[in-house]
């Protein structure tokens, strides 16, 4: 396959795999694992080999979800499947206005399609987002079985004793979950600790993965090391074999060759945003010398596992980026920034995300006055290629940065 063979997401996966990173096995298993995700979810859903519930691909309920013995199937991920046809159902059937983020309308649709699936349960979570808060109430009314979890915002400067309120909140927000999935309020303890223990683990590893990258920044390029992130939190259905996809990288970057002319040629940038569908944009990053090496969703805090596991995850959600104010994250950029030794940043969101835009303007202005330069960019999230101007618009930026 030829890059001018592309014509949507999946095709630049198999690009990925078997053109520009045909010379590693782990990045070959971890794109399959990527797009095999929800497929085989719901097949062993169907066949009764598993239990499954829709769910988001970030967020303390994954966990849970785990160590209740089911597998969380994150909805963001059904975006690779969509076209313009759940947009259209979500527009015309659900009546969503046009200018609504297509995140919402291509999930919508997509559960549309799925009407007569035995997967009828969806954790719904109501963090910032309004269009999925209405997503929720559509689907219940479609005969979904949709628990919706409360938001938990940490303002700046919250602590002592609000902090403790907003800690017993969200445990009480945990047992509810945990009820919903399992119809007992108990949670087994010990398995959370495992899960715990995992993602500990497993942090670490993608911690070395990310220091590694900058060593050899080509090895790995832009589109894999989103989703190596993206994976960390659900593992795509399959926590073992992600595991072992992470550690068979660990390996292949430890003994991989640095060719010294990459070093002189790579513009490191931090990648500000969701995973995003519009493939065409890390493919434009890679052929500028681009190299996406940190990330707002780098994972810079552990879980305590000196705490009882259900405090834990509680003060986890509390102590992370995602905490509520956009501040959180802004610490995290800059962090990674200095790490890294960014020459920019890429901030990107989805067309019709109010909270979303103007988060990013909000970092554009802060790392501006800094003397960072970025690029704002706004895509949609159905299948197609990106628009012509996104992608001269990236370009532009990065020969810009060179
Ligand atoms: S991009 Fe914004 S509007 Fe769209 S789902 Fe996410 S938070 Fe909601």
């Amino acid at each position: 396959m030829e890059i001018e063979d592309i014509q949507n997401p999946r095709d630049y996966l198999i690009y990925s795999k078997n053109v520009v990173h045909s010379y590693s096995k782990a990045i070959g298993k971890l794109l399959d694992l990527s797009t095999s995700y929800v497929h085989d979810a719901e097949k062993a859903h169907e066949e009764g080999k598993i239990t499954a519930v829709w769910s988001r691909a970030t967020g303390w309920e994954i966990p849970l979800t785990y160590a209740s013995g089911i597998i969380p199937m994150a909805y963001s991920e059904m975006g690779r499947l969509s076209d313009l046809e759940s947009v259209t159902i979500a527009e015309d059937y659900y009546q969503f206005p046009q200018e609504t983020c297509s995140m919402v309308k291509c999930t919508v649709g997509q559960w549309h399609k799925r009407r007569d699936s035995t997967i009828k349960r969806i954790i719904g979570a109501s963090v910032a987002c309004e269009p999925y808060n209405l997503a929720w109430e559509l689907m219940r009314k479609e005969g979904f079985d949709v628990h919706s979890i409360d938001v938990v915002y940490r303002a700046p400067g919250v602590k002592g004793e609000r902090l403790e309120q907003l800690v017993q909140f969200l445990i009480e927000q945990i047992h509810d979950t945990a009820e919903w999935l399992t119809g007992k309020r108990e949670i087994d303890e010990e398995k959370l600790k495992i899960e715990i223990q995992r993602k500990n683990r497993l942090i670490a590893k993608i911690r070395k993965i990310l220091d590694l990258r900058i060593k050899n920044p080509f090895y790995m390029r832009s589109l894999p090391s989103i989703y190596l992130l993206t994976g960390l939190n659900t593992y795509f259905g399959k926590p073992e074999e992600y595991e072992a996809v992470v550690d068979l990288l660990i390996e292949e970057l430890e003994n991989a060759p640095v060719n010294k002319g990459d070093l002189e040629r790579v513009i490191p940038l931090v990648w500000v945003g969701s995973a995003g569908q519009e493939f065409g944009i890390y493919e434009a990053i890679d052929q500028a010398n681009g190299a996406l090496l940190g990330f707002r969703n780098f994972p810079f805090n552990t879980y305590q596992e000196d705490i009882p596991p259900i405090e834990a995850l509680a003060r986890h959600v509390l102590g992370n980026q995602e905490a509520g104010a956009s501040v959180y994250v802004q610490k995290v950029i800059e962090l990674e920034l200095l790490k890294v030794k960014a020459r920019g940043l890429v901030l990107y969101g989805y067309l019709g995300c109010s909270y979303g835009s103007v988060a990013r303007e909000m970092w554009r202005e802060y790392f501006h006055k800094k003397g960072v330069p970025s690029i704002n960019l706004e895509g949609t999230f159905q299948v197609g290629p990106p628009t012509g101007q996104i992608l001269t618009r990236i370009r532009a930026f990065i020969e810009m940065l060179a």
